[in-house]
């Protein structure tokens, strides 16, 4: 036997159980409509919510910065890769975000990893929301601090178990998204900085799906709670809603600058590139300058939600432009998403063991840069397969 046929047998397996992952790709740039294997499909996949990742301002911003300083950092951030856009950028989140201080990474799932091992060790404890993102939870693992998980936005439970095993630690950390990605929730963020604070524990939440899309012009899930100066830690990305790419961690100064020191992607991984730092901060005048993209995103997913409802679709308990439509259990979502696509718009299925066993859907993501018509194109084709399939 050779020494890989182990996961061939493997690969066999996933695609025998119809979960093998068969990448599409995407052959036009990022935007409402998108080449995909050939085809031209109405995009309701991707996080681009506020149709920045093409915006001729922030691609201009890009090609200039070319121009002016190259494109890598040739080092990593301690050493000498540390570049004026990378400190302008940081300066330009802290402000926007309203916190003492800012730091970027190369990614959030970097971001996570960075900044959970420095907060927390072996003698620690850590309360994370059962539903928290791959990146949270590898963050916690790579502490090495024990982990336990709370019932999903429920504060109570998050109570009864910093009661039960606190005692036991010298340190904790709470941790949760802020929007969950998989039902678009929103985590109940001022009744766990309640129960966080009367226990003094040290509050994160990894915002990514809200940067840019919760709170006022787009800065976050703090500002949506009017929780300034309360939460500790706020991860961030700019692969979503600022349509570039890198993490980026918000709050208390002296946690960020002990970041600086002991966050290991920041100390051995080279930093985002020049390109993505000057798109980065174009992003931020776009978003600065105006709440008009982000307040068509809100109107672009309540008319779509609206419509959904109308034919009788569950849409979950969905409360941002993530669209989840129930649909049971996984052939049917993936038939349902393969008819989409014949019909030509390109929404994802996901089921076990991304969401739970029976709770199979197709995730539709609203952008502002769907124009009404695109989304009555959607909603028209939703609604043809939906009686096709007999869901509706
Ligand atoms: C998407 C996501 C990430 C990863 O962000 P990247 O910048 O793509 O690495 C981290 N956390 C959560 C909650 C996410 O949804």
């Amino acid at each position: 036997m050779s020494k890989t046929a182990w996961i061939t047998q493997e690969l066999d397996a996933l695609k025998q159980a119809g979960l093998y992952n068969r990448i599409r790709t995407i052959e036009s740039p990022q935007g409402a409509w998108l080449q995909v294997d050939g085809r031209r499909v109405l995009n309701f996949c991707s996080n681009n919510y506020l149709g920045l990742a093409n915006h001729p301002d922030i691609v201009a911003a890009a090609q200039k910065a070319i121009g002016q300083m190259g494109v890598g950092p040739a080092a990593v951030r301690s050493i000498a890769g540390t570049m004026n856009l990378h400190v302008e950028l940081e300066k330009r989140l802290a402000a926007f975000k309203g916190v003492e201080s800012a730091i970027t990474f190369q990614s959030g799932f970097t971001a996570n990893l960075a900044t959970i091992p420095a907060l927390v060790g072996k003698e620690d404890v850590i309360f994370s929301d059962r539903l928290n993102h791959a990146s949270i939870i590898d963050g916690c693992r790579l502490s090495g601090a024990k982990i336990i998980a709370y019932e999903h936005n429920d504060p109570a439970s998050l109570e009864e178990q910093i009661k039960a095993n606190l005692s036991q630690f010298r340190r904790a950390l709470v941790v949760t998204d802020g929007v969950f990605s998989m039902d678009g929730d929103i985590a109940p963020l001022p009744d766990i900085y309640k129960v966080a604070s009367k226990y003094d524990i040290l509050l994160m939440v990894d915002d990514a799906h809200g940067e840019g899309v919760l709170g006022k012009g787009g800065r976050g899930i703090v500002d949506h709670f009017g929780l300034h100066g309360k939460v500790d830690v706020e991860v961030g990305t700019m692969s979503k809603a600022f349509g570039v790419m890198g993490g980026v961690v918000a709050g208390n100064a002296v946690i960020i600058e002990w970041l600086r020191q002991r966050g290991r992607p920041f100390l051995f991984s080279s930093a985002v590139t020049v390109p993505d730092a000057a798109a980065c901060i174009a992003a931020l005048d776009l978003l600065e300058d105006s709440t008009q993209l982000v307040d068509r995103l809100w109107s672009n997913a309540a008319y779509f939600k609206q419509g959904m409802k109308s034919f009788g679709f569950n849409t979950g308990v969905s409360e941002t432009p993530i669209t989840p439509v129930m649909l049971g259990e996984a052939p049917l979502a993936q038939q349902f998403s393969r008819e989409l696509f014949e019909a030509g718009v390109f929404a994802m299925a996901l089921g076990f063991p991304t969401v739970p066993q029976g709770k199979a859907r197709i995730r539709v993501m609203i952008s502002a840069a769907h124009s009404t018509a695109d989304l009555d194109m959607g909603l028209e084709a939703f609604k043809t397969v939906g009686k096709k399939l007999g869901v509706i």
